[in-house]
């Protein structure tokens, strides 16, 4: 296929201000790394421009998504801007760090993430939880939002992130299930990621969310097929939005959809499948408004 044109829709706005310096400087003097500047999200610009609202919204922008356990995967997706092998030793201390970060940026929903550590015995799961279990004990009423690795599929692994109790529980297919290779790395896969999200479901009342990417040249009958086997596995949130390539090294972009498109894939998600809430459109990431869409869709 021939390299696609990138749209005018896609344009995004640079990150500038106060507020945007001032987010920068807590996680630099905290030694925290988000996922929002190590994967280059178009979204960074408008995410980091405001606060979270105190009103318990988590809107008006100032959401971040942290990256526990260094900026380093074990793994190489060919869609994914992080560095693979080299991984740094945990820095026990990191929980509390965290904690402590959203504190002075003044958060009310938080979303954290990791890269993968299938070099650690238990996969990061225990570091993990722990972080968990640190915002919450120090900031009661915090929603927190988690976007798990799929640990190999290993139960009592996952059982270590639900027993954290986070208000979502994230894990994302990614693309569809024809596609997953060349996207995702090997040791990733459709039915795997299926099964840690319908675990989440069977075992805890958390809310489960699944992030899908347009534009690796999957047909609509194959993104309609996995919005309907993510509804089977008991998926509550789904959020589909465009693959922009990274560099010249990662997988090029096959196809851009119009932002109709998207919108019709909201419906589709919503009103016909059952989805709790789909945020949809061509800038959308996992955790794209994630707090704000939360509390419209599922606490109001
Ligand atoms: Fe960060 Fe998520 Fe916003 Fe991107 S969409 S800037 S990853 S909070
Ligand atoms: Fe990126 Fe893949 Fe690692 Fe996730 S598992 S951080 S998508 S390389």
């Amino acid at each position: 296929m021939s390299r696609a044109r990138k749209p005018d829709w896609l344009k995004s706005r640079p990150p500038s201000g106060r507020e945007f310096a001032g987010i920068r400087e807590t996680l630099r003097e905290h030694d925290l790394h988000t996922v929002c500047e190590e994967a280059n999200c178009p979204n960074l610009g408008e995410c980091w421009s405001g606060r979270g609202g105190s009103d318990g919204s988590g809107s008006g922008g100032g959401t971040a998504t942290f990256m526990l356990m260094g900026d380093r995967c074990s793994r190489g997706c060919n869609f994914c801007d992080v560095r693979t092998g080299g991984m740094d030793a945990l820095d026990p201390d990191e929980p509390e760090n965290v904690a402590e970060a959203i504190a002075e940026i003044g958060l009310d929903y938080v979303v954290l993430t990791s890269v993968d550590r299938d070099d650690l015995p238990d996969q990061g799961a225990g570091h993990f939880a722990e972080t968990i279990r640190e915002i919450k004990a120090r900031h009661p009423g915090i929603l927190v939002e988690v976007l798990i690795p799929d640990f190999q599929g290993e139960e009592r692994l996952v059982r270590k992130i639900i027993d954290a109790e986070p208000d979502v529980i994230a894990h994302n297919v990614e693309t569809v299930d024809r596609l997953q290779y060349p996207v995702r790395d090997r040791r990733a896969g459709y039915e795997q990621s299926l099964s840690v999200l319908e675990q989440v479901g069977r075992e805890s009342d958390i809310y489960t969310k699944t992030s899908v990417m347009l534009g690796h040249g999957e047909y609509d009958h194959e993104v309609y097929q996995t919005l309907a086997d993510l509804r089977e596995r008991g998926v509550d949130i789904v959020t589909l939005g465009q693959y922009l390539q990274p560099s010249r090294d990662h997988l090029e972009v096959q196809r851009y959809d119009h932002p109709d498109k998207y919108e019709t894939w909201r419906r589709v998600a919503e009103d016909e499948l059952g989805f709790l809430y789909c945020a949809s459109g061509p800038m959308v990431r996992s955790s794209y408004k994630a707090g704000e869409l939360f509390v419209d869709a599922v606490l109001r």
